[in-house]
């Protein structure tokens, strides 16, 4: 993702009813952000939020919030959504914040997200930098944290070696692996109900396989 200093990113973000601005007040009561209690799923390093968009529209009685740690990033996310409200679209059930995913257990209570969605995460190919990518066994340390037992991490991505990297993290975490693909879009039972992502979408398109993996700590 490029990323640039967009001049206002920073007080559109403050701004916007679609951002939660304090997430960490929401802590163990996250159903008070949706009009419905519903289950909670989220997505972690949602970019510019095609996914979580098409997803919200899909499923109303699922709410959903989009992490985004670039306020550049998170800005393109806001102007698509309200380009969707100015079509008439409300999209409800769907928050963003502004947050490194570090802090996640700061944000979110024990048990309280049921499903985490992991799309194209930042390879962080060299070695010393392996503790950065969002499926290193620090980062489902911090996910077993908040997601309830029976929930379970999705991750999609075309780069076979985080890919690789991700199922001995999941192993070496003790993590259950549910189920897994090297090729996502030609697998008839994984791929039903797939949403693509915008990088999903780029990437497929120029031929590269999809993988992707489901797993569960319980
Ligand atoms: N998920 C989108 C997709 O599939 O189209 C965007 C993928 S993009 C390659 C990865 C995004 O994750 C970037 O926007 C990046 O800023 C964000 N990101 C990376 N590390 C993060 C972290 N620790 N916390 C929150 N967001 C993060």
């Amino acid at each position: 993702m490029r990323l640039r200093n967009i001049p206002g990113a920073k007080d559109a973000i403050t701004g916007s009813e679609y951002v939660v601005q304090n997430p960490s007040e929401c802590r163990g009561k996250w159903d008070t952000q949706f009009p419905q209690k519903n289950p909670l799923h989220i997505e972690v390093g949602m970019g510019k939020g095609r996914f979580l968009m098409d997803m919200a529209r899909l499923h109303p009685d699922i709410n959903y919030v989009g992490i985004e740690m670039y306020d550049s990033v998170l800005l393109r996310a806001l102007q698509r959504r309200e380009k969707l409200e100015e079509a008439g679209e409300k999209l409800d059930n769907l928050k963003f914040m502004c947050m490194d995913a570090r802090l996640l257990p700061e944000v979110f209570e024990k048990d309280e997200v049921k499903r985490i969605y992991l799309n194209f995460s930042d390879p962080w190919p060299k070695a010393r930098h392996a503790k950065r990518r969002l499926t290193s066994r620090e980062f489902l340390a911090r996910y077993k944290e908040i997601l309830d037992p029976a929930g379970t991490v999705e991750f999609k991505t075309d780069n076979r070696e985080l890919f690789e990297f991700s199922l001995e993290e999941v192993k070496e975490a003790d993590w259950n692996l549910l189920a897994y693909s090297f090729d996502l879009h030609h697998e008839e039972e994984m791929v039903e109900g797939n949403v693509m992502t915008e990088y999903e979408e780029k990437f497929s398109s120029m031929g590269n396989p999809i993988c992707k993996l489901i797993a569960s700590y319980k």
